[in-house]
């Protein structure tokens, strides 16, 4: 194998930055013993945001036979237990729960709950809304959701109260990206609890299990975090669980008595705590003191632990060098720093997962597909609601804070991650529906607030702004039924885009579109593919789809269409589509092309692609190319060793080491217009795609359609899309997405860090993405797909790419949820439809190379154009003279390297604001250098007269942040010192507070304080 040889060997020391004067010891901390080992003991619950029961039901404690949980009586219990001894100190995670305990408290309840605050018996740690997932999330969602749990406990607490310490103690592995966004945060270090085993092994031994995680590749210092791995997971040493739900021994400490045990208590606990101190670094060790819904009767807990501190240190003064305390990882982490210690640091992430040798968690990067792509699309709608919210001063609403308290908790590490019980995801689906209507109500006002009164009235029959959530199976009621009807295409980019719109019609039906000039806009009719009109549970007259464009939508602005049925045969044969069914087997080549756009070749014999190149004047280079649907058996098992380990929610294990094709061939009918052509594929009753490509647009887009996934050997399959360069023959690297923002290297059969022994060759390769995967062969050859949500994915092969879209699974693997992923809906299996893209560096220019190729089409599909609709009886004619049609909310485009991550109502007169620069160093000649953005007048009807820079999760102004420094040993490779391009933004910043450089990479956060500029709302 060519593979780096392990470099991290090489590491030499640099010595970072020493100063330590800028850290004030937390008083509240417990002092601690110089020349003795600390033990650390940190009380804490870990309360899912939702697993096997939902979230509700978790806070009352309903359902108690399912598990017995329930938060509200964990936080009673928990004050109670605190105020009885002020040395006991417990951490408090989940906001999403903690603030539903806190709003049914009394103000004196509150009072008491401030003080143990202040006094640092109640700390928060993580303070996210949840504790997000690290693999399916999207950095978009995992800022907003930390966000929303921080501001809120510094509106309540103070910003004393403000977490400094990241928990992520049961997420299945850990990206780097989350490691950044921590430390951009202001986190001073991170503990978790789950990496692969032998990583583990290695750095047990190795006095490693404590690091600095280098969470950047383009910020510095700034994305570093320091990390600490716990020692068992984050449950408390055998023989010392104190809670109701165990059934360890209490310390029984009357010798008077028969069962007396406090020296074997005692002597084990030592024994313990030494074994634990072999495989960390410093005289300090961490044990947390509590489990899954612990502590809903605190006191067993705190009694036993009272007594096991009191004995433990008294042996002190018979020699024992042991001293226990009540502790946070605040303190501890206070201590480590204290220690003054050169800590190793790491580059790459900590995916995959592998709990055994057989268990990789590397299933639930797919699992549950359709909810994965709900909460992706959803996420799309809420970044467009905030921005119209804030461009029309409309303040905080119930309806945005609705959706961003169900986004917050879809986060969550058992319900993105599609690792819940089936009621569970349902109920997780039902928030997102439920939080999207009110949003969309707020963006139905909006939409209405910038119209004329009389337009209103003119346009309107039924005077409601419709929304269409059921595009996604080609429905939509007011497009299939009305004869007339209004089409708002609003643009959540700060640039303006083109974009075909697709909407659902009925058959034999032409339509007239107009554009705000009183233009016709030319449309194609494309007819729906069979396997679409018969998915389970899909009620529509829509045969067809209306397909026209809508072109130059300005950024955070619409275009409004006026939509007519027409009885004219004239233009309903202009718009047909050509369609033409295929005959396979014979040599007539299949091939389509328009107007620059991408030519393909499908091959003739077995119906699958098989070349595709940009149409460009000259010779179109066409690049051999293969795309095809494959399974992996499941493997059935009865999960009671690791070799009988099953395929489920969470563990990817094929029974075979090469998928299964599903068909010989696929059935192809092909159709073309003037806008699109496409293929469609069939391979099968339950796979089928339609292969697209757009005038205009140089990207192929493949939509897949994939379900019931039959269940005939009741064991279960797992389906990839595989695509495959046959010239490409030699490469083991490929890349992949750390939570939709930088690119990681990943190398088959290799981890950086320590040596892989891979039992499981398909499952041990897989990884998590989030929205790309990329082929990088040198200059001549890259290749990237996109995804519109997470899956897994991998490249198995040189010049190969795989992504795994569907699984079905009839055994549980035995890691808790205690179902197997057999997921049905309408009494049949799940069928998941969703897109990947498809860009080659063949079809970059001099204006746009491949790097911006896949940040330009990555921004689009985070955050696609939203639709509204609304009835008409208005003439086009008299609508173009009397509606507002166009509109833009930016008074000027941003850069093409910038991403407007958040425009959010923040308060009267404020807005939240982030910028962000969205590519690497080095990944596109044209667009990665440093980029100056003037916030003046970018909001065009809003002055801005107030700046404040915020860290990123807005909860502490940037000049007052103070993060911990570490003395540091890199290795060779890794960058020492903090990005030339973050020093540059500070000095231009305090030149011009309306003035933002960003650096590659680089996301900045202001409050911005505004004032009303102009009459147009
Ligand atoms: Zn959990």
């Amino acid at each position: 194998m060519t593979q780096p040889q392990e470099s991290w060997l090489l590491g030499v020391v640099l010595l970072l930055a020493t100063a330590t004067t800028t850290h004030q010891a937390n008083p509240s901390c417990h002092p601690v013993k110089e020349g003795m080992l600390n033990v650390h003991l940190v009380c804490h619950t870990h309360d899912d945001v939702g697993w096997l029961k939902t979230v509700d039901q978790y806070f009352y404690g309903a359902h108690n036979s399912i598990q017995r949980a329930g938060v509200q009586y964990i936080l009673d219990s928990v004050v109670d237990a605190l105020l009885k001894n002020p040395d006991r100190k417990f951490i408090y995670v989940e906001s999403a729960f903690f603030f539903r305990w806190w709003n049914e408290q009394t103000p004196e309840r509150k009072d008491v709950v401030k003080s143990l605050v202040r006094s640092g018996q109640l700390e928060f740690i993580g303070g996210g809304w949840c504790m997000n997932d690290e693999a399916t999330a999207h950095y978009n969602a995992i800022i907003d959701q930390m966000t929303l749990g921080l501001v809120k406990l510094n509106e309540t607490f103070g910003e004393a109260a403000r977490p400094t310490v990241a928990w992520q103690i049961d997420p299945f592995g850990h990206s780097r990206e989350q490691a950044s966004i921590f430390a951009q945060m202001g986190f001073d270090g991170l503990f978790f609890g789950r990496l692969d085993h032998d990583d583990k092994n290695h750095r047990w031994d190795t006095h490693t299990m404590e690091m600095m995680w280098q969470g950047s590749q383009n910020l510095g210092d700034a994305a570093w975090l320091f990390t600490g791995v716990l020692p068992r997971g984050y449950s408390p040493p055998v023989g010392f669980c104190f809670d109701i739900l165990c059934s360890d021994e209490p310390i029984m400490d009357d010798p008077r008595l028969h069962d007396y045990n406090v020296d074997k208590k005692v002597e084990s606990f030592l024994k313990i705590a030494k074994a634990q101190s072999d495989g960390y670094a410093t005289s300090h060790i961490i044990m947390t003191m509590g489990m899954d819904f612990q502590y809903q009767n605190a006191n067993t807990w705190f009694v036993n632990l009272d007594k096991l501190i009191r004995y433990v240190n008294k042996r002190q003064s018979s020699g024992s060098q042991v001293n226990v305390l009540y502790s946070t990882p605040s303190c501890y982490l206070s201590a480590l720093h204290d220690a003054n210690q050169t800590w190793t640091s790491k580059t790459d992430d900590f995916f995959p997962y592998a709990s055994g040798n057989h268990s990789y968690w590397t299933g639930y990067f797919t699992s549950r597909p359709t909810l994965k792509g709900y909460v992706r699309q959803t996420n799309g709608i809420l970044q467009a609601v905030k921005q119209v919210a804030s461009l029309l001063g409309m303040g905080h609403s119930e309806g945005l804070e609705t959706l961003k308290e169900a986004m917050g908790v879809l986060q969550h590490h058992d319900a993105v991650s599609g690792t819940e019980k089936q009621h569970v995801a349902d109920d997780y689906s039902e928030r997102l529906a439920i939080g999207t209507k009110a949003a969309l109500g707020v963006m139905g006002q909006a939409l209405s607030k910038l119209q004329p009164v009389e337009a209103l009235q003119k346009e309107k029959d039924g005077g409601t702004i419709h929304f269409c959530p059921l595009l996604n199976i080609s429905s939509c009621p007011i497009t299939e039924s009305s004869s007339a009807f209004i089409m708002t295409v609003y643009n959540p980019i700060a640039r303006p885009i083109s974009h075909y719109v697709r909407l659902p019609v009925p058959s034999d039906t032409a339509y007239k579109v107009t554009d705000y000039k009183g233009n016709a806009v030319k449309a194609q009719l494309v007819p729906i593919p069979k396997p679409v009109l018969s998915i389970p549970g899909r009620h529509s007259t829509a045969a067809y789809e209306l397909v026209f464009q809508a072109t130059d939508i300005p950024p955070l602005g619409f275009l409004r269409y006026h939509i007519k049925r027409t009885s004219s045969y004239r233009i309903l044969r202009q718009q047909i589509s050509k369609t033409h069914s295929h005959v396979l087997g014979g040599d007539d080549p299949i091939e389509l092309s328009g107007d620059e756009n991408l030519a393909i070749s499908v091959d003739p014999k077995t119906g699958l692609l098989k070349r595709v190149g940009a149409v460009r004047p000259g010779p179109i280079q066409m690049i051999p190319v293969s795309q095809n649907f494959l399974v992996y058996p499941g493997m059935a098992g009865n999960n009671t060793k690791e070799q009988y380990r099953a395929s489920g929610a969470y563990i990817f294990r094929p029974n075979a080491t090469e998928a299964r094709e599903i068909a010989k061939k696929v059935n192809v009918v092909t159709v073309e217009g003037p806008l699109v052509y496409e293929v469609h594929q069939e391979w099968g009753p339950w796979v089928s795609q339609v292969i697209r490509s757009y005038m205009g647009h140089l990207n192929l887009e493949m939509e897949w359609l994939v379900g019931p996934i039959p269940i005939r050997d009741k064991i279960g399959l797992e389906v990839v899309s595989r695509v495959d360069w046959s010239s490409i023959t030699t490469g083991n690297t490929f890349y992949t997405d750390s939570n939709g923002r930088e690119m990681l290297k990943r190398v088959k059969d290799y981890r950086p860090t320590w040596r892989l022994h891979n039992l499981e060759p398909v499952a041990g390769n897989y990884y998590p993405v989030n929205s790309r995967l990329i082929l990088d062969n040198g200059p001549d050859f890259r290749a990237a797909i996109l995804t519109d949500r997470s899956q897994g994915g991998t490249s198995l092969n040189p010049g190969q790419m795989e992504l795994m879209v569907h699984r079905r699974l009839f055994y549980d693997d035995a890691f808790g949820v205690g179902e197997p992923l057999n997921e049905t809906q309408f009494g049949e299996g799940l069928v998941a439809r969703g897109k990947h893209y498809l860009l080659h560096s063949s079809f970059a220019s001099p204006e746009c190379d491949f790097g911006c190729l896949h940040r330009t089409l990555g921004e689009e599909l985070l955050l696609p154009p939203l639709y509204a609709f609304e009835e008409t009886s208005a003439l086009a004619h008299t609508w173009t003279n009397t509606a507002v049609n166009k509109w833009g909310g930016l008074g000027m485009n941003l850069p093409s390297n910038v991403h407007l991550l958040t425009l959010e109502p923040w308060g009267d007169n404020l807005l939240l604001l982030r910028l962000e620069h969205m590519y690497e160093k080095g990944e596109s000649d044209t667009h990665s250098s440093p980029v100056t953005v003037s916030l003046k007048g970018l909001l065009a009807d809003w002055a801005i007269t107030g700046v404040e820079e915020m860290i990123l999760s807005a909860n502490l102004r940037k000049k007052d942040e103070h993060r911990l420094k570490w003395k540091v040993k890199t290795t060779s490779t890794a960058q020492a010192s903090p990005s030339e391009q973050h020093r540059t933004n500070n000095i231009v910043h305090h030149q011009d507070p309306l003035s933002v450089t960003l650096g590659p990479m680089e996301i900045r956060t202001f409050v911005l304080t505004v004032k009303k500029a102009s009459s147009r709302f």
